[in-house]
């Protein structure tokens, strides 16, 4: 579905991505695990078209978007969950979710898309006449997720899910992403919690510098020596 090859990418003259490839097949859930300022947020703004300089090619079903506007790229399915929640915090829960949808014209079917949000995070439907600052972290962390769905994404890009949430909360948001892929949502996330992401994707790449360091299942890579001792941190003999 997603194909990303020999992707180089730059903020003015420095480098922060230095030719990677990777694939994320339809239905897949993937994970991008590595440690602060690896490149992760920047490779899923490239693909999401919120950050233009690179070189590479980036495909959507064969089709090259990497000239596209994030715009486009979202009407043919994409859709991101930025890193921090990033939700509109003097909107209700209820006007955050109706601007996810805000290319879908048909309000009936605006209504569906939300009903299927509030059935996956019940709690936004009680909440949803409050103003968002005031939810809680994981609460704001649902809303974020539930914004991005109403754009019925085909591949969701998800940014540091588990960032600032008590672990009660970073259970609840991978818990949604398993559901979500269940329902046949593809999913790229990012994330520093090695232990959280390969336990919710199929497949993983470990980004390092700008460098895939390394690849494979999940199962794989949490067997993988250097991934237990960087990343999960177990003693390894
Ligand atoms: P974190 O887990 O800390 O969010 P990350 O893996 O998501 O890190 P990025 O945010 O993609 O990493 O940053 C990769 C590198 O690019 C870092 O060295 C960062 O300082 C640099 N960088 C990110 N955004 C910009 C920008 N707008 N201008 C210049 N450099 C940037």
């Amino acid at each position: 579905m997603l194909r990303v090859e020999n992707l180089v990418v730059r903020y003015g003259d420095i480098q922060v991505i230095h030719g990677i490839s990777l694939e994320v097949g339809e239905g897949e859930s993937v994970a991008m695990i590595g440690a602060n300022g690896a490149g992760k947020t920047t490779l899923l703004r490239t693909i999401m078209g919120l950050h233009r300089s690179f070189e590479g090619s980036i495909t959507l079903d064969g089709d090259d978007i990497g000239s596209l506007p994030a715009w486009d790229r979202s009407r043919r399915g994409i859709a991101m969950v930025p890193e921090g929640r990033r939700v509109f915090p003097d909107l209700t829960v209820e006007e955050n979710l109706m601007i996810g949808a805000y290319s879908q014209p048909d309000a009936g079917k605006v209504k569906a898309l939300a009903a299927e949000v509030y059935s996956l995070f019940p709690i936004l439907e009680e909440r949803r006449r409050q103003v968002s600052k005031t939810l809680s972290g994981g609460e704001q962390q649902m809303l974020a997720i539930g914004r991005a769905l109403m754009a019925q994404p085909r591949l969701l890009l998800v940014d540091e899910v588990s960032t600032g949430l008590m672990p009660i909360f970073v259970d609840k948001a991978f818990q949604a992403l398993i559901e979500l892929n269940r329902r046949g949502v593809s999913i790229l996330l990012v994330e520093q919690n090695a232990a959280m992401a390969l336990a919710v994707a199929n497949r993983a790449y470990v980004l390092e510098t700008g460098k895939i360091a390394l690849a494979g299942s999940a199962r794989e890579l949490l067997d993988n020596p250097r991934v237990k001792a960087i990343y999960l941190g177990e003693a390894v003999a």
